[in-house]
């Protein structure tokens, strides 16, 4: 199946029209029309291969919503015209016990990202959601609920299920504490789900001016990371820091502010860690972990949660003509929170 999407042809130069084949359905196969697509900051970091994974012609995006438009010969699951959610994963082994349990992201034998890595059967890249169509294992598409605004569903998907899994494997609801680390498209997101699970939740940042937005996206606490005396008094304060930060930083402040048996997740920030004391966690439980999205059966609560509790993101929609300005403006933070391109303006090739 021909289709077309924007692609980068190498680590430097502008997203450009692509078109491309979409491979024949399989049996558990369904093809998605695309609708919508996030920006994720993931797709930046691809496109410039800064984790070494990306090969060329490159089409991110996982953080899909479209429209079911063709079913593989045993696809049960979704109907024609059903509207689905798409996100980071597209495949995997189906046979490991992770598989088995519906934990796809831990798959042992590697789950199938949605865009830069290779097809299990033929080893084709993979190509993701700035596309107008797409196709995968029917199991790896959500039913969006009726009734949520179709152009923000896509980055529940990401944004939403990174920091919606560590919250849910703590057990997060009312009476935690819970302090997010970074505002921006993982920020937000952790800001509302925990709000919405009934946690006190206070918003840790290093720029003042953070305070106010903050506060409008529901957060009852802020604290200003620069600011020692007001760090020091929040000491042992939270029982959860999510640290949704994107680059390189010094961990042990966050350390500080966990409680007994606190957790410090991070969620924003992949490489190797600096500044983490471990005189900080030895006498009182506290634990530094990291997190990815949630499992299969996960998604689907999430967006199920998100429709119950009108949680969504806030995003700015864009043409596919604007999706090079975005990934400059993404790299100066200058989104509330999140872009998401609409595919409709992309004609469909003959
Ligand atoms: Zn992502
Ligand atoms: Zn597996």
């Amino acid at each position: 199946m021909k289709t077309i999407g924007y692609a980068a042809l190498s680590p430097t130069t502008r997203l450009t029209p692509f078109e491309f084949d979409r491979r024949d359905l399989r049996p558990t196969d369904i093809a998605v029309d695309v609708l919508y697509c996030g920006m994720c900051h993931s797709d930046l970091h691809q496109c410039r291969n800064d984790w070494g994974r990306a090969t060329y012609p490159l089409v991110p995006g996982h953080e899909i919503v479209g429209r079911v438009v063709a079913l593989g010969s045993e696809a049960r699951r979704h109907r024609i015209g059903d509207v689905v959610a798409i996100g980071a994963l597209v495949d995997s082994c189906q046979e490991c016990p992770a598989c088995l349990a519906g934990e796809v992201q831990q798959c042992r034998e590697w789950a199938t990202q949605t865009y830069a890595d290779r097809d299990r059967e033929t080893g084709e890249p993979t190509q993701g959601g700035y596309s107008r169509l797409i196709v995968l294992r029917e199991s790896f598409a959500f039913k969006v609920p009726e009734g949520l605004d179709l152009a923000r569903v896509g980055p529940i998907l990401c944004a939403g299920s990174t920091t919606w899994s560590p919250l849910r494997h703590a057990g997060i609801g009312p009476g935690s504490r819970v302090a997010v680390a970074g505002l921006g498209g993982l920020g937000h997101m952790a800001i509302k789900l925990a709000v919405a699970l009934g946690a006190e939740v206070t918003v840790v940042s290093r720029s003042a001016d953070k305070d106010a937005d903050a506060r409008e996206l529901g957060a009852h606490g802020f604290l200003l990371s620069s600011d020692p005396e007001a760090m020091k008094a929040s000491a042992r304060a939270f029982d959860m820091v999510l640290d949704t930060i994107p680059v390189r930083h010094d961990v042990d402040p966050l350390v500080r502010l966990l409680d007994n048996g606190g957790q410090l997740v991070i969620a924003g920030y992949v490489g190797p860690l600096d500044g983490l004391d471990t005189r900080n966690l030895m006498t009182n439980h506290r634990s530094v972990t990291a997190c990815t999205i949630g499992g299969l059966q996960q998604h689907q609560e999430l967006l199920d949660f998100c429709a119950r509790h009108g949680v969504m993101p806030d995003c700015e929609i864009i043409g596919v003509d604007q999706i090079s300005d975005a990934f400059e403006r993404m790299e100066r933070s200058d989104v509330r929170y999140r872009f998401v391109i609409d595919l409709g303006s992309l004609p469909v090739p003959a």
